[in-house]
């Protein structure tokens, strides 16, 4: 079928149920971190009821079950993201530690003084100050591209800043707080032209668009499990395999040793080079169950629902007085971002609250692009595609009550 059966689907979701000041909960606040359906809790509820056990292979049955389901996860995650192969997964705790990883492994293993990196404008906390250690340490620049009024990159801009001294250009592949969607492809394919090392933070495009490394022509993509409909603690890098396998460990401890003497040690293969210690084993079982789920929806279908949906919502949402929307972005993901004239952002925060409707204000953790449209914070209200337009319609409705009592 085309269109999703969101009635259905929001059954899926127990938490959806729930109410919150005598009303039933209306949860925009999914860009934050996304509600589970009930197969990813009974997911992680099965593991511990018969299978939790460490991964060390092949000793017992329980070691080599968890080991299996573990693995097994790390399939998913690369089938779903179109990796040649489930070798080129890093499971990670989420998108700030896969960056963290790359950034600190790049500073060693590949960045040198004056070399560039480049990064958007609309860059969310996470990917702009693990560069910045990259940088202090390596003595590499970080160069930024810009985006425009209507929070869209400007592309020749971007293109202008990539040279010869290009290193890693490390981009959004949607912005957190004004929802646009950059054009990651093109992006890539201008970088490559000069050698760059291209890292996506995919942490607001795997929920909302069918994501194919291979289409994009990445090196790296880091995404959040809990963003994803998966429990938090757990999240992926894809990266190819041809660049693993060159690059040096990061954390180092169990798992990720070939041979240990007090003199020296060697190293495993990819991906356990890069995840010492134990892993999320349940939060990577769940969000292989969460993947499961999505396709058994279909991410078209999703993509579908959710664009008309934010289209619907955001024609509503301008229309309220006094209500200005930052950034009107091409193409949009998830987000719409506002402020009210006269009310400050939580006091409309806690008044939507106060109607069961969560959604979140301050920076979003995306300091620079906000004060980029002369603001510390605003009001976000995020869709996912459990959200329904009568939910649209609620927020409106209230968003118009707030702005009559100015
Ligand atoms: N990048 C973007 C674009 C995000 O939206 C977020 C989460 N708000 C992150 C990175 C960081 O993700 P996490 O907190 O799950 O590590």
């Amino acid at each position: 079928s085309t269109t999703l059966d969101v009635d259905s689907i929001r059954h899926d979701f127990p938490i959806l149920q729930r109410q919150v000041h005598g009303k039933p909960l209306i949860w925009l606040d999914s860009a934050a971190t996304t509600q589970k359906p009930q197969s990813v809790i009974d997911r992680v509820a099965h593991f511990y009821q018969h299978e939790n056990s460490n991964i060390h292979r092949g000793t017992h049955t329980l070691a080599t079950e968890s080991a299996a389901a573990y693995e097994g996860a790390r399939a998913k995650v690369a089938a779903f993201m179109g990796a040649q192969s489930p070798q080129e997964i890093v499971f990670v705790r989420g998108t700030t530690e896969g960056i963290n990883l790359l950034a600190a492994i790049f500073t060693e293993h590949l960045l040198r003084p004056n070399d560039e990196i480049v990064l958007t404008e609309a860059e969310h906390h996470a990917n702009i100050v693990p560069w910045q250690f990259a940088a202090r340490r390596s003595g590499a620049v970080i160069r930024v591209a810009p985006v425009d009024d209507n929070g869209d990159l400007i592309l020749e801009e971007y293109e202008r800043l990539l040279g010869p001294r290009t290193r890693i250009v490390s981009i959004t592949h949607v912005s957190n707080a004004l929802g646009t969607v950059m054009p990651i492809r093109e992006m890539t394919v201008l970088a490559k032209r000069h050698g760059a090392t291209v890292v996506i933070d995919g942490a607001q495009g795997v929920p909302h668009r069918r994501v194919d490394v291979q289409a994009i022509g990445c090196d790296f993509y880091v995404f959040s499990g809990h963003k994803l409909f998966a429990p938090t603690g757990i999240g992926a890098v894809y990266g190819r395999q041809a660049l693993w396998d060159d690059m040096p460990p990061w954390q180092g401890g169990g798992g990720m040793i070939r041979h240990v003497t007090f003199r020296e040690s060697t190293f495993t293969e990819p991906p356990r080079r890069f995840e010492a210690g134990t892993p999320s084993v349940s939060s990577a079982v769940g969000l292989g169950a969460a993947i499961d789920y999505l396709d058994g929806i279909g991410m078209e279908a999703i993509e579908r629902h959710e664009t008309e949906l934010l289209a619907y919502a955001l024609q509503g949402i301008r229309s309220v007085d006094g209500l200005r929307v930052i950034g009107m972005p091409r193409d949009r993901g998830g987000v719409i971002s506002f402020v009210m004239d006269g009310i400050p952002d939580l006091q409309v925060a806690k008044m939507l609250d106060a109607q069961g409707i969560a959604v979140r204000t301050g920076h979003h953790c995306a300091q620079p692009i906000l004060a980029r449209f002369g603001l510390e914070s605003s009001v976000r209200p995020s869709f996912a595609f459990y959200n329904t337009r009568a939910e649209a319609d609620t927020l409106i409705e209230t968003l118009r009550r707030i702005s009559r009592q100015r």
